[in-house]
């Protein structure tokens, strides 16, 4: 197989128990994979001369499913015509399941096109296990423990390859996209429509037409490069609650040479919950998963191991879908900056997510880490020595430390506390005339908008404090009294 002339680890001369199963539907989807090609029509003239090289790039989908490394991988119809460096599939597979059929089902492992994939009794007939995985193929279906032995193996081989995994949400993450009939007027007059279909061959573009499904997509400031450098980090997925067809549109036009994804496209038809993304489908462990989205209640299991996104909106429509009234970026003709926008941010993080990950706390083994302590330790960061008092920003019929602003205060390594004293450095305020923000402005401490935490949130740095000043400064200054209240905390 592929896999075994690939690998150069001899591990793979000798399986063990646990690869069985992974080498088992490798054999398996790669077959399946070479029929649906051929049955599409193969890519005619293949240079026959070079037959033990990759000629065909008949790429399969098993960069999550399998084993050995997560480039992807390719199918070599030739391939029993050569000589012993690659073994026949039937061979294989048909010693894959002899060794599979030693093991008793029920439980069965996993389904595919609608069989057990040990038994080979029907999915009808059977109380069917586990998660599809309808992504990676059509009619695939594992068990929970095949899915955690694939699991264990995939990660195995990304840790030795020094990578994590990454899921990417699509809107308002890496892009924004727009239903040609919501275009607004001023989109319309600045003929956005005909700059959408103009200079097709421009790599550098960013506004795209989708054919047939009568929208139009910008993709954010920065993406391709963010793509380019997380690759070399990650394993990354695309992950979105659109649907299918659209996910796969938009694989296309972040990655036109299929190197990033492949088949690794989660799309809602995927969601084993609905309104819920989970990591279930994906197989790579939690303890290596980082998320990139702009929703959080969608990860609802997962939010150690999300880095929210500041929405990325572009076009007047998503605007006003989040109740935004101002003019969009497409209206003013403008657009995040590429060097220092919410991906480029990002990107930092995630290198230092990466480093951190693979360099420090050698004592530890890697087996054993867990990136979201990782993702923890470098939130934490972001307001180290900081110490936080909040001047009414919070009902007073509720507890302080319950509220959104302080946990979130909290987690970026701020100390937040109810009371003033000399000790701390920045009181949050939502008007200057409490009493705490008077005592600010005498003890020479920050006085600022909650906004602030939320930028440091988003922008995983401590942003600069006059940028977030607190309404009422200078002409309420002593002109307006308002009672402290001490009673919310
Ligand atoms: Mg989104
Ligand atoms: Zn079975």
């Amino acid at each position: 197989m592929s896999v075994a002339a690939e690998s150069p680890s001899p591990s793979l001369s000798s399986l063990s128990d646990e690869d069985d199963f992974a080498d088992f539907l490798d054999a398996e989807l790669e077959l399946i994979s070479a029929a649906d090609s051929a049955s599409r029509g193969a890519p005619p003239g293949s240079p026959s001369d070079d037959e033990d090289e990759e000629e065909e790039d008949v790429v399969v989908d098993l960069d999550a499913v399998g084993k050995g490394s997560n480039k992807r991988r390719r199918v070599e119809e030739h391939r029993q015509d050569q000589g012993t460096a690659t073994r026949p599939e039937e061979d294989v597979i048909a010693g894959s399941v002899k060794d599979a059929q030693i093991k008793k089902c029920p439980p069965h492992p996993g389904f595919f096109g609608g069989l057990c994939i040990n038994c080979g009794k029907s999915q009808d007939e059977e109380d069917v296990p586990g998660v599809a995985f309808g992504y990676i193929h059509k009619g695939l279906r594992l068990g929970t423990s095949e899915m955690d032995r694939l699991r264990e193996s995939e990660v195995k081989n990304l840790l030795r390859e020094r990578k994590l995994v990454l899921i990417l949400d699509l809107d308002h993450t890496l892009i924004n996209s727009t239903r040609l009939h919501d275009i607004s007027a001023a989109e319309m007059d600045l003929g956005i429509q005909t700059a959408a279909s103009k200079n097709a061959d421009d790599p550098e573009r960013s506004l795209f037409t989708l054919q047939g499904m009568h929208m139009l997509t910008k993709l954010r400031p920065f993406v391709r490069k963010f793509l380019e450098e997380a690759s070399n980090m990650f394993d990354m997925y695309i992950y979105t609650m659109g649907d299918k067809a659209y996910a796969i549109e938009i694989a296309k036009l972040l990655d036109p040479g299929n190197v990033y994804f492949d088949s690794k496209v989660i799309s809602n038809s995927d969601c084993t919950q609905r309104h819920q993304k989970g990591l279930d489908v994906v197989l790579g462990d939690d303890k290596v998963a980082v998320i990139i989205d702009d929703t959080e209640h969608v990860w609802q299991k997962h939010k150690e191991n999300l880095i929210l996104m500041e929405r990325y909106h572009y076009f007047a429509a998503s605007c006003r879908q989040f109740g935004f009234s101002d003019q969009s970026l497409s209206e003013l003709m403008q657009d995040e900056r590429e060097s220092d926008g919410a991906l480029a941010t990002i990107l930092d993080v995630l290198k230092r997510i990466h480093t951190i990950f693979f360099d420090s706390g050698v004592e530890t083994a890697l087996s054993s880490r867990d990136v979201r302590q990782v993702i923890k330790r470098v939130r934490q960061e972001v307001l180290q020595g900081c110490k936080l008092v909040f001047s009414r920003v919070f009902p007073s019929d509720c507890r302080s430390q319950d509220q959104i602003m302080w946990k979130m205060a909290e987690q970026l390594g701020a100390v937040c506390c109810s009371e003033v004293d000399p000790s701390v450095t920045h009181v949050v305020a939502v008007h200057a005339g409490t009493e705490k923000a008077r005592w600010a402005a005498g003890n020479k401490k920050f006085l600022l908008h909650p906004r602030w935490i939320e930028a440091c949130n988003y922008r995983w740095h401590r942003q600069p404090e006059e940028d977030f000043p607190v309404p009422g400064l200078k002409e309420d200054k002593g002109k307006e009294k308002v009672a402290e209240d001490v009673t919310c905390h």
